[in-house]
């Protein structure tokens, strides 16, 4: 079901069990500030989500709410992701989907990292 991103952050989502290590991962990078790890359907050859540690429900909350640390630590962990699993030259794209009318689907803040292929239109119409 598409989230609410003015919701209050749930620390029962699966993002939150993750961090938690309730639930396995196939992890990529973590830092002090991220996790990156394979999505579990992947809609590219490569198809990375990266998220901060913190308790963010979307990217409004994040940008809104982190403190500079957390952004710089986050921001730079997915580009570090993407750079050293050489997509830099080739190219890749990033996704945040925010509300209801982006479809996002886990209320804790995520980066999509798609890559591998020519990726196509931004948006399908
Ligand atoms: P959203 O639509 O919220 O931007 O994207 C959520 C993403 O999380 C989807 O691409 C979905 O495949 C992925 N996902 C959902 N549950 C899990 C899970 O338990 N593990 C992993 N690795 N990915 C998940």
């Amino acid at each position: 079901m598409p989230v609410d991103a003015t919701l209050p952050y749930d620390d029962q989502n699966i993002f939150a069990k993750i961090l938690r290590g309730e639930i396995p991962n196939k992890t990529v990078y973590e830092d002090d500030f991220a996790l990156a790890f394979h999505d579990i359907n992947p809609q590219a050859p490569t198809h990375i989500l990266v998220i901060p540690k913190g308790a963010y429900v979307s990217w409004d909350d994040f940008s809104s709410n982190a403190g500079e640390a957390e952004i710089a630590g986050f921001v730079r962990a997915v580009g570090k992701v993407a750079r050293e699993a050489g997509y830099v030259e080739p190219g890749y794209r990033l996704l945040a989907n925010t509300g209801p009318d982006s479809h996002q689907e886990v209320p804790h803040l995520h980066v999509h990292i798609f890559a591998g292929e020519p990726l196509g239109p931004m948006l399908a119409r």
